[in-house]
């Protein structure tokens, strides 16, 4: 069965103090609750050992939020899903939409990234997701196949279950615009066919596929409810333990 999943997108967000301080809040709150979906924790890449470490004596995986296209060796600034993979990372995200965005990231680089990080088993996070004008010239399905496919379909069935689709629209994030469960709902399930057509429905069925955009602790429990929804990619709430647990605790 494919699992239930909140993960917590910090962005480039928080100094060390403050990092330091919500991370210890998340474990201890983490470890008062009884039934938790999987909880991933995705910091700046600073902060991955100290998320890290924690996570190995608590309640949830450790994420990072980026990785290079490319091996180890002489590329400036970049971090390699080897390094990642050699501070214990369970998950990275991959392809969301500010990185699509400010650093003209395509859809072929992203599946090269999804290659490196299965490589190093680690799971993608793999976002997709239209922006408003798109979805205003009702071309938004085409939009996310285009991404689905052309960063995911060339991997064989017993990789693709090892990725995590997060369905992004973009006009939704950071903006205080949730799709409404119905449009997110319409959404998961066309992601879920397309899943099926290509590798049929078991492996589909398998997949956990998670909302992203202004998700927070007031409509996650809808959101959440619906059939083809697994959980939520959650950015500005999950820099408050409150809120994050608040949306942990809405399955
Ligand atoms: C995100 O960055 O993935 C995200 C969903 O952000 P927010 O929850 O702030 O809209």
């Amino acid at each position: 069965m494919r699992k239930n999943i909140v993960a917590g997108n910090w962005k480039m967000n928080l100094d060390f103090e403050q990092a330091d301080d919500l991370v210890n809040e998340l474990a201890e709150k983490l470890e008062e609750l009884d039934i938790v979906p999987d909880v991933i924790i995705c910091p700046p890449f600073l902060y991955l050992e100290l998320t890290s470490d924690i996570a190995q004596e608590s309640n949830f995986f450790a994420g990072a939020q980026n990785v290079s296209m490319f091996d180890n060796g002489a590329y400036t600034g970049e971090v390699s899903a080897q390094m990642l993979g050699s501070m214990n990372m369970d998950y990275c995200i991959v392809g969301h939409s500010e990185r699509r965005k400010y650093f003209n990231e395509s859809n072929e680089d992203i599946k090269i990234k999804v290659e490196k990080l299965l490589a190093n088993a680690i799971r993608p996070i793999f976002c997709c997701g239209e922006v408003l004008e798109e979805r205003e010239k009702n071309i938004h399905f085409d939009v996310v196949k285009k991404q689905v496919e052309e960063s995911l379909f060339h991997l064989t069935e017993k990789e693709i279950l090892n990725v995590v689709i997060a369905y992004e629209p973009v006009w939704a994030i950071g903006t205080g615009k949730t799709a409404t469960s119905e449009q997110a709902q319409e959404m998961h399930a066309y992601i879920r066919s397309l899943l099926a057509s290509k590798y049929g429905k078991d492996v589909a069925e398998n997949i956990s596929i998670l909302y992203g955009g202004s998700c927070n602790a007031k409509n996650a429990k809808e959101l959440f409810a619906n059939n083809d929804v697994d959980g939520g990619l959650i950015g500005g709430a999950s820099l408050k333990a409150e809120d994050f647990i608040a949306i942990i605790k809405s399955f």
